[in-house]
C-alpha cells in the first residue's frame, strides 16, 4: 500500500512489553495513522465511526471531498462496520490479519511464549483470535495468559468496587482496563 511509507510501524514485539495488548495497540497507531493521511481516492464508503474519526483528524481538504462526493451520489449508502463495507474497516481488518500472523509467528518462539504467559496481556477479543491461530499444543501457553489477565482484572475491579461502595471513587482507571480487557481498546472496531 502507498501509504505504508507513512505509518511508523513498529515490530510487535517491541509493543508486547507495553501494559495493553499488543494488537490494540498496533491497530490504533494503525488507524491515527491511516485516519491521519485518508486521501479521497482511497475512501469511498465509511461506517459511523470512521466518518466521525476522518471528520476530525483528516486533512481539511481530503475529508470535504470525501463527504461531497458521497452526498452527491445518489447511490451512495452508510456502511455498517465490517471490512466488506466501510474502506476503512476494511484496511483495519487487513492489519489485524498481518498483526495476528506476526505476533503468533513470536509465540512459537519458547522464550517470547514464555515472557507473554508470564507478563504479557492480551484482550479477550484478540487473545481468542491468536489462539485460533496456534496449533492445539501452544493454545493452552495464550490460555493460561488470559486466564492470569481475567484474575488479575477481577482482583483489582473488585477493589475498586469495594472502595466506590464506601464512597471513593479514586482509581477509575480500572474500568478502562476491564473495558479493554473485555472489548478491545476504544475505537478499535475490528
Ligand atoms: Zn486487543
Ligand atoms: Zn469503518
Amino acid at each position: 500500500m502507498k501509504r505504508e511509507s507513512h505509518i511508523a510501524r513498529l515490530p510487535i514485539t517491541s509493543i508486547v512489553a507495553r501494559s495493553s495488548c499488543p494488537i490494540c495497540t498496533a491497530l490504533r497507531e494503525f488507524q491515527n495513522n491511516l485516519i491521519k493521511h485518508l486521501a479521497p481516492e482511497d475512501c469511498r464508503y465509511f461506517c459511523n465511526a470512521h466518518a466521525w474519526m476522518a471528520a476530525n483528524g483528516t486533512p481539511a481538504e481530503a475529508i470535504a471531498t470525501i463527504f461531497l462526493k458521497a452526498i452527491t451520489d445518489p447511490e451512495w449508502t452508510s456502511a455498517s462496520p465490517v471490512p466488506e463495507q466501510c474502506d476503512v474497516c476494511r484496511q483495519m481488518h487487513g492489519e489485524k490479519e498481518r498483526r495476528l500472523d506476526e505476533i503468533t509467528g513470536q509465540l512459537r518462539e519458547p522464550r517470547t511464549r514464555s515472557w507473554l504467559h508470564d507478563y504479557g496481556m492480551l484482550c479477550s477479543r484478540h487473545g481468542r483470535e491468536v489462539a485460533l491461530k496456534l496449533p492445539e499444543n501452544l493454545q493452552k501457553s495464550v490460555r493460561e495468559l488470559m486466564a492470569r489477565n481475567s484474575a488479575e482484572i477481577t482482583e483489582i475491579l473488585e477493589e475498586f468496587l469495594q472502595q466506590v461502595r464506601k464512597g471513593s471513587h479514586a482509581g477509575g482507571g480500572v474500568l478502562g482496563r476491564a473495558a479493554e480487557f473485555l472489548v478491545a481498546q476504544r475505537g478499535i472496531e475490528i
